[in-house]
């Protein structure tokens, strides 16, 4: 076993070495430039970038033409906000969000509150889900943009997407999903999840960094750039195309179409096996999130009794994420789990487990073993302080 043991796979992924070897070709020997028209090298490249268009495309269930490739799920979401917020202009202005968004949501939605939009942030129930009849509430006829992620970030929760979209359709919003978490990790379709925007990633599926995609579906409406230039990507987004990086994206997203659910399950197991061992071994546990709408790989649980930057410094040897910050002069728990009404020591002790296509049974044993142990001597350490 290789220590330490990588259980973050919500942060990144490892690439998947079938997905390096298709991409080297085109780092030496098919460098071309694919808007380069008149010759074999660009030729060579851009028909490479159009098969990866065409694989990333079948992985979600949409057209080729409705993807766009982008430098990253942020990048997508800045567009795709800024982008509906610029082009309904004459239809309204607000737009409703979730509180639990990846920044790259939040934040874009805000800072156009500054250019006059309004924005409504919804809270989410304590197992992290949105309320339907709390975003049925919110919808007003001057609603353009309904955002809601598929899977989030930090506890792995899958939000009522199908259910989501009906409502805000009929109350002639568009949809947009950031599905960084979802696509490659669970099976997702666009017209099952009935959105008209959706923003991934490749790197949080076994895919290189610095490369995603928008959906856009056809006939939604003209989105407008965020990046001019060129007129690459029809115009919607400028700049020479990352063309291994593109070809590597494809590759991962045939894989993931190949294999989603077998490795879901196989995670899934070893994350139901790690729950138990867990709880097993450590009175008082904490699960965070919905149990049953959740990504197989992710586990957030919390440990009360136990400081949580102590915690975080202990896991030496497996890299998981924390609930607190080491470093910072003062640790700030988990927006995340605030939201969903974990109280702010419980969130500072609180780890993030992501398991992912190279996990083992063993590595998430020994995962167990060495977190149950650390919570012991904690809170041992804990009581004597504190008495
Ligand atoms: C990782 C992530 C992003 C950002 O993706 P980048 O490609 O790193 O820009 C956005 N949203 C969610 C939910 C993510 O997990």
């Amino acid at each position: 076993m290789n220590r330490p043991i990588y259980l973050d796979y919500h942060a990144t992924t490892p690439t998947d070495p079938r997905v390096v070897e298709a991409m080297l070709p085109f780092f030496t020997e098919h460098f071309g430039n694919p808007a380069s028209r008149n010759h074999a090298f660009g030729w060579r490249a851009a028909e490479a970038v159009e098969r990866a268009r065409e694989q990333v495309a079948r992985l979600i269930g949409a057209h080729h033409r409705e993807i766009t490739f982008t430098g990253g799920a942020t990048e997508s979401n800045n567009t795709i906000i800024r982008g509906v917020a610029r082009a309904a202009r004459d239809r309204g202005s607000h737009v409703v969000t979730v509180s639990t968004e990846h920044p790259s949501v939040l934040e874009t939605c805000l800072a156009l509150r500054e250019e006059g939009l309004t924005v409504t942030v919804l809270p989410v129930e304590p197992d992290g889900l949105l309320d339907l009849d709390r975003l049925e509430a919110a919808l007003a006829p001057g609603t353009i943009l309904v955002s809601v992620m598929a899977a989030n970030n930090e506890i792995g929760v899958l939000q009522p997407l199908a259910a989501i979209a009906a409502i805000a359709r009929r109350a002639g919003a568009l949809v947009h999903t950031d599905a960084s978490q979802a696509v490659g990790k669970v099976p997702f379709d666009v017209a099952a999840a009935g959105v008209d925007l959706a923003s991934f990633t490749a790197h949080k599926m076994c895919g290189p960094k610095g490369v995603g995609a928008m959906y856009v579906r056809r006939r939604s409406l003209r989105l407008p750039p965020l990046v001019h230039g060129g007129g690459q990507e029809r115009g919607l987004r400028s700049g020479t195309l990352n063309v291994p990086a593109i070809v590597g994206f494809g590759a991962a997203a045939e894989i993931a179409r190949h294999e989603v659910e077998d490795e879901g399950r196989r995670v899934g197991a070893m994350r139901d096996a790690l729950l138990e061992d867990l709880r097993e071994r450590v009175p008082g546990l904490r699960v965070n999130g919905s149990l049953s709408a959740r990504l197989p790989h992710n586990l957030n649980v919390s440990f009360p009794g136990v400081e949580g930057e102590s915690l975080a410094m202990a896991c030496d040897d497996i890299a998981v994420s924390a609930g607190a910050a080491c470093g910072t002069a003062t640790a700030t728990p988990s927006r995340i789990l605030t939201a969903i009404g974990v109280e702010p020591d419980l969130a500072l002790a609180s780890l993030r487990f992501g398991l992912g296509r190279w996990t083992t049974a063993d590595e998430v044993a020994y995962a167990a073993a060495k977190v149950a142990s650390i919570v012991s001597r904690l809170r041992q350490q804990y009581l004597e302080v504190r008495p």
